[in-house]
């Protein structure tokens, strides 16, 4: 359904073609009739009017689809929430004033409603009431993940496949093979910790990415160097690796023990939980070698599956 006009004209030949089908009287009204499964998902003609009902459903102003409450101007114009309180009381189409119209048919047919998760494309095969598939949406394990570069805001989604490459050629992320790491930081002047020094390598093991952050800041007054690992897939598959780091110089040395975070939690949220390797700038600089001129950190790390 394209903005402008000619909408409404779509609706009137959509509900044509569902009440042809003989499925509209069974579903308004009677939430729990035994016909609704059959006509959302059974049968060519069941299929057909269930993707006219979805195009029925689309917002024609932004192109999502409208859940409950639906608006409607008074010749019939539909529009989602969301559109209703942007567009100042105007019908979008006809320009009649908007008022406080609900559309209850459409809202029954929308409850009615089963559909596949948007994320289907990814793997999902989820078929949802209409109603609770959003809160699926927002919790779906195939849903994308956001871009786990922490230097800059960057709004890149995309699955993982699509993040490592992006990764690659859009922040020029090093790319490592191999479950054991030897990782090298150095920082020429490491007094300026409030400039967020911050890094990220990507190492392929186990079939998996795994992110290590690298990154500089302050807990209270006192300036820290954080090591931090995170795993690039979902939460219940994080908690299958564990992973080891140290650092250590003039005969001291400090050890973590961890289990990788999912890229589901933001780099910030690891950071602020302090959930990773934390050594303070004075130690840090006692490692390097001590005349606190450079800063010369080598972390080696092992990852493993538990
Ligand atoms: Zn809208
Ligand atoms: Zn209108
Ligand atoms: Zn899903
Ligand atoms: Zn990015």
């Amino acid at each position: 359904m394209a903005p402008g006009g000619g909408s409404y004209q779509d609706v009137i030949e959509s509900n044509a073609a569902f009440a042809d089908y003989g499925i509209a009287p069974a579903n308004l009204g009677y939430e729990s009739s035994p016909s609704r499964k059959s006509a959302a998902t059974c049968g060519k003609r069941g299929i057909a009017s269930n993707t006219a009902v979805h195009e029925l459903l689309e917002c024609p102003v932004c192109l999502n689809l409208m859940y409950p409450p639906i608006h409607q101007c008074p010749n019939g114009h539909t529009l989602c929430l969301n559109c209703k309180s942007q567009v100042r009381n105007s019908c979008p189409i006809c320009r009649q004033e908007l008022g406080n119209i609900r559309c209850l048919a459409l809202e029954k047919v929308a409850q009615s409603l089963e559909l596949p998760c948007q994320y289907h494309i990814y793997g999902c095969q989820e078929i949802l009431a209409y109603n609770t598939r959003l809160r699926h949406e927002q919790n779906c394990r195939y849903r994308l993940y956001n871009c786990p570069y922490a230097g800059a805001e960057c709004s890149v989604t995309g699955d993982i496949k699509f993040l490592v490459a992006h990764l690659k050629d859009d922040h020029s992320v090093d790319m490592h093979d191999g479950c054991t790491f030897n990782h090298r930081y150095v920082k020429a002047n490491p007094q300026e910790v409030e400039n967020a020094t911050w890094m990220l390598t990507v190492f392929n093991c186990f079939g998996h990415q795994f992110c290590l952050h690298f990154e500089a800041f302050h807990i209270g007054m006192a300036p820290v160097y954080m090591a931090f690992l995170r795993f690039m897939g979902d939460d219940h598959d994080a908690k299958r690796f564990s992973y080891s780091l140290e650092v250590g110089g003039n005969g001291r040395k400090l050890t973590w023990q961890g289990v990788p975070r999912s890229i589901r939690d933001s780099h910030k949220a690891v950071r602020d939980s302090l959930d990773g390797l934390i050594i303070h700038r004075n130690m840090a600089l006692f490692f390097s070698g001590g005349d606190s001129q450079e800063l010369k950190l080598k972390v080696a790390g092992r990852i493993w599956k538990e």
